[in-house]
């Protein structure tokens, strides 16, 4: 049985004041468990990028707390940082720097000693196969590439937890099986993993649990063997659009 990584409890988070006030979570509560592939799931505007970068702390929630060993991360940022990755949607890569400057400046970010940097740089180097674009500006990599750069970016402090914010979207079919294959992998390390992704065969074959969001609220939480017994479908896909169409006004 595994353990709590992350207490989600009673999340909102708020956008703008008054008359322009979105309401993005309307009070989020879940649990990250330890060594888990959970993805997040919704239509869009489900608030799916609000969660993930709430848990990523780019931002405080408006009320309501995430908790890592006993405390609130957004108190207890630079500790927590250190053990999360973070993927954003949009590639924030520095396009000044070579590709192998941006791993190696990310690894003393987290002041890793020079022997940590080079040892996960060498790693991270060999799994995203970045040998021959090391030199090589972001700006100047094809969409695929600069997605692999990204997420060899958000390993190279070892992270306990990485986040994903729809990693694999406009990518090939070859280097989308090539990327859940990455996530396999951290899996096996121990890693856990949250992915935010409208890719329903990606969410089926990677997760261990599935959290559907509506609204800003959690519709339901499920491992994907089961949504597909309770609801007699044949893959997810098909659950996710009954359960949408069981949510449109009528
Ligand atoms: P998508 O699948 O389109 O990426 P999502 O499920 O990730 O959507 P969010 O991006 O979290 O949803 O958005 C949730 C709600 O919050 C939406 O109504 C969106 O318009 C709103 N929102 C998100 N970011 C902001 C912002 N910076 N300012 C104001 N409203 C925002």
């Amino acid at each position: 049985m595994s353990s709590v990584l992350l207490a989600i409890r009673s999340v909102v988070k708020e956008y703008g004041t008054g008359h322009n006030c979105v309401r993005a979570l309307k009070g989020v509560s879940l649990d990250i468990m330890e060594g888990e592939i959970i993805s997040l799931l919704g239509v869009n505007g489900a608030g799916k990028t609000t969660l993930s970068s709430l848990i990523a702390t780019l931002y405080p929630p408006t009320s309501g707390c995430i908790e890592w060993q006993g405390k609130a991360i957004h108190t207890n940022i630079l500790t927590y940082r250190t053990i999360v990755g973070y993927c954003p949607q949009k590639p924030n890569l520095n396009n000044e720097l070579t590709v192998e400057q941006n791993l190696r400046i990310a690894g003393s970010y987290y002041d890793l000693s020079s022997s940590e940097i080079d040892e996960q740089f060498k790693y991270v180097v060999k799994t995203y196969e970045l040998d021959g674009y090391l030199d090589r500006s972001p700006a100047t990599l094809s969409g695929g590439y600069r997605q692999r750069v990204m997420i060899a970016r958000a390993l190279m402090h070892k992270p306990k937890l990485v986040i994903f914010d729809e990693p694999t979207v406009g990518l090939d079919p070859h280097i989308r099986r090539q990327l859940w294959q990455s996530i396999r992998s951290l899996k096996k390390l121990g890693v856990t993993v949250i992915l935010t992704t409208h890719y329903l065969d990606e969410a089926e074959s990677l997760s261990d649990r599935i959290c559907i969001l509506e609204k800003g609220e959690v519709l339901l939480i499920d491992t994907p063997q089961n949504l597909k017994k309770v609801h007699d479908k044949a893959n997810l896909e098909e659950v996710f659009l009954a359960l949408m169409k069981q949510e449109e006004p009528v």
